[in-house]
């Protein structure tokens, strides 16, 4: 069985499905050779949660766990005499096969019927009680603790796969054992968010910030507090996408070499403009293209003034009031709810 359940496990992991890079972890099976007749145990994956912080800066896990490994006492056999020669403990109620032939006889009919070897439960092989190994008491495998050290290298994705060649269970008949697959799962970051180097925010700035220059502080993933300065006489517009160079991800293998980090600005609008200051922007600002709002001429066109809301979020709202209205008259529900 070629890491069978690999891929149900990643996905019961990271959700069925769409997920990138799903296809280059098909990988795991290929290891071992399909054409080649040894049977090589299960791979078994191991999900380690691991924070962006800890992909930044490097990191090293030890992860406990236990594994079955063959009988050491009996080298798996399950038998106390030594040299036992493999399939040497043949049941003798099924010769081996594990399975009986039962005969039911219903009048004339002659029905034939196979049942698993109840001596052996079918495995084909019983030990005499007498021989069984001490240690395992005939079951050829012992647990044993098996912690590994996993090294998360600067610069190491999500979904990482770090291979432990040889570390999952060990299985009576089976050739080799099969690998220990960590994976890392990169947890969420409240600020960043990662796209192969480079880390990506956004940031919110008013819009005097946005029209006169802005500095802000961030604290970065190795707990550098970065001071990120808008060159003066540049305006930041809504949607602005920026970077800081050399202030993304570690690139993995390549020291010293770092993404970007790359900033969208979102600018929050005041809700209204008094009077008094409507004369100092328009000083200010350059002038409109349209006509001047004060300057109404009545007579060139009938007059519209454009509503507060679009229409389908005025539309939204009031179904929104007509919900809480709901609620509102029946209070012991909803608190019941709660
Ligand atoms: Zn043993
Ligand atoms: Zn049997």
């Amino acid at each position: 069985m070629y890491g069978a359940g690999m891929d149900e496990m990643l996905n019961a992991m990271f959700g069925a499905g769409g997920m990138p890079g799903m296809e280059s972890m098909g990988g795991f099976g290929g290891r071992g050779g399909r054409g080649q007749r040894a049977r090589r145990g299960r791979d078994v994956g191991h999900a380690l949660p691991v924070t962006l912080e800890d992909l930044y800066n490097g990191k090293t896990v030890q992860v406990e766990r236990r594994r079955t490994v063959l009988c050491p006492e009996c080298k798996g056999s399950g038998s106390k005499k030594k040299n036992v020669p493999r399939g040497g403990n043949v049941c003798p109620q099924c010769r081996g096969s594990g399975v009986r032939v039962v005969v039911h006889q219903m009048g004339m009919m002659v029905q034939q019927s196979q049942v698993m070897c109840d001596a052996c439960s079918g495995t084909g092989e019983l030990i005499d009680p007498r021989n069984r190994c001490p240690r395992c008491s005939g079951s050829k495998t012992v647990e044993v603790d098996a912690p590994v050290s996993v090294v998360v290298a600067k610069g190491m994705s999500h979904k990482q796969q770090l291979v432990f060649a040889r570390m999952a269970d060990e299985e009576p008949g089976a050739d080799r054992a099969g690998d220990f697959v960590v994976v890392l799962q990169q947890l969420k970051h409240d600020i960043f968010t990662r796209d192969d180097c480079d880390l990506h925010m956004q940031h919110h700035l008013s819009l005097q910030e946005a029209l006169c220059g802005f500095q802000f502080k961030l604290t970065h993933l190795d707990g550098r507090e970065l001071v990120v300065r808008q060159p003066r006489g540049q305006i930041t517009k809504p949607g602005d996408v920026k970077a800081v160079v050399g202030e993304g991800m570690p690139v993995l293998k390549q020291a010293g070499k770092f993404g970007d980090l790359i900033i969208e600005f979102l600018v929050d609008y005041p809700d209204r403009v008094e009077e008094s200051q409507l004369q100092l922007l328009r000083q200010a600002l350059p002038p409109p293209k349209s006509v001047d709002a004060t300057a109404r001429n009545e007579e060139e066109g009938e007059v519209c003034y454009v509503t507060r809301e679009d229409l389908s979020i005025l539309e939204e709202e009031i179904k929104k009031d007509e919900e809480a209205e709901d609620e509102n008259e029946g209070p012991s529900a909803g608190c019941a709810a709660q």
